[in-house]
């Protein structure tokens, strides 16, 4: 079965009345702390921790299950948790799998908050952090170590877009033992199958495509077999589910995805091919692109691509100018996160520890929202025309 069916024909189970169960297409919204118990007998098996149902709000109620279910088996994953949001989940990933004295690799191109986690929390306790090259493959033989406990890639990485050869990276990595993870946000479940290319743990911003309205902020953590138990052991030690009312949204999201997806998609690809032929565009930072750097790894280990792409201008233009650029759009909002049905763009200098050719330069990243392609042309077309 296609992955857009499964989405669509996962069961759901509603509450029982008058004997028959009420089956909406969506499970029900519960809420709640108390969960109340038919008998002091039941306490004590919840005291035991032999109750078999839901003891607290805290246990996960069915929306957050609910949710939990239908992103592991779009993944594949033997087990799936729901975060807070998409950091929360990154950076719980990363407190479960390190201890004091280990060394971990993470790929120079991820999240800016993911590094700043690394740099600022992970030191405090003695996890020593190296950055590796966005764009690593096989070469990461020579950073690991004896200590090595994990590689953290994001493939195609925020705002410069380079891809690692994840299946060259996976496979020395299973040799030495070393966990790898990936954040897959960028991708979705849809257009990247992180198990098929050996990573053990796939972690999404399920704030962006999955939700897919930009009215939540949820993550979600899938892992393979082997971390299965000793992850859900962390999770549940460290308390940072995810509320009920955002699963139970994001689950809706996840209904639309495939359909969401292929607009974005193709209207990204329609915008970024509209700027690489724009003489003012220097270079347009989109996995689909001949242009590309890693174009092959995208075409050899991805199915689609997704919305989000950046570009750089033949020029610097200075922050007068670049804000009179980014101030003209109509269409074109200006704020942080994407994924969701409205066109975005935001706008920053790289900044990158290993030698990039984009250091220093501006980077102007777009959301393509689901908004027609021909209008947000015509939107940057005229915008264009106050640099040159
Ligand atoms: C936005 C983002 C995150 C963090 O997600 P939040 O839900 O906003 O915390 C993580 N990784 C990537 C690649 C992102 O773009």
């Amino acid at each position: 079965m296609k992955k857009a069916t499964a989405i669509i024909s996962q069961q759901q189970q509603g509450h029982t009345v008058g004997g028959k169960e009420t089956n909406t297409v969506l499970p029900p919204l519960y809420t709640g702390s108390t969960v109340l118990l038919d008998s002091y007998q039941e306490l004590l098996l919840a005291e035991r921790g032999e109750y078999p149902g839901i003891v607290y709000g805290t246990d996960r109620m069915p929306p957050q299950r609910a949710f939990e279910a239908a992103i592991s088996s779009l993944e594949g994953s033997a087990l799936t948790r729901a975060f807070q949001s998409g950091i929360s989940a990154i950076n719980q990933t990363l407190l479960a799998f390190t201890s004091s004295g280990d060394h971990i690799l993470v790929c120079d191109n991820v999240y800016g908050p993911t590094a700043r986690f690394c740099r600022q929390v992970l030191a405090k306790y003695q996890v020593e952090v190296e950055f590796i090259p966005p764009d690593a493959g096989a070469e990461i033989r020579d950073y690991l170590r004896d200590n090595t406990r994990l590689i953290f890639l994001e493939s195609p990485g925020s705002n410069t877009f380079e891809i690692q050869d994840i299946p060259a990276i996976t496979a020395i990595a299973r040799h030495k033992g070393v966990i790898t993870i990936l954040d897959n946000t960028w991708a979705t479940p849809l257009y990247c199958d992180p198990f098929a290319l050996g990573v053990d743990i796939s972690i999404h911003s399920a704030t962006k495509y999955i939700g897919g309205h930009s009215d939540i902020l949820l993550g979600t953590v899938s892992v393979s077999e082997p971390y299965g138990e000793a992850f859900a052991t962390f999770y549940q030690l460290m308390e940072t589910f995810a509320s009920p009312q955002d699963c139970a949204l994001a689950l809706r999201g996840l209904k639309t995805l495939p359909l969401r997806l292929s607009r974005h998609s193709q209207s990204a690809l329609e915008v970024g091919q509209w700027l690489c032929r724009h003489p003012l565009v220097e270079r347009v930072l989109h996995p689909a692109l001949d242009s590309h750097p890693q174009h092959h790894l995208w075409q050899r280990d991805f199915s689609g691509a997704s919305g989000l792409f950046a570009f750089l201008c033949t020029e610097e233009y200075g922050e007068g100018l670049t804000a009179d650029f980014i101030n003209s759009l109509d269409l074109f909002g200006i704020g942080y996160s994407w994924g969701g049905f409205k066109s975005l763009i935001t706008a920053g200098r790289c900044q990158r520890s290993h030698s990039s050719p984009y250091q220093g330069r501006t980077l102007f990243r777009l959301n393509i929202g689901l908004e027609d392609p021909e209008d947000l042309i015509a939107d940057l077309k005229k915008a264009f025309r106050i640099l040159g």
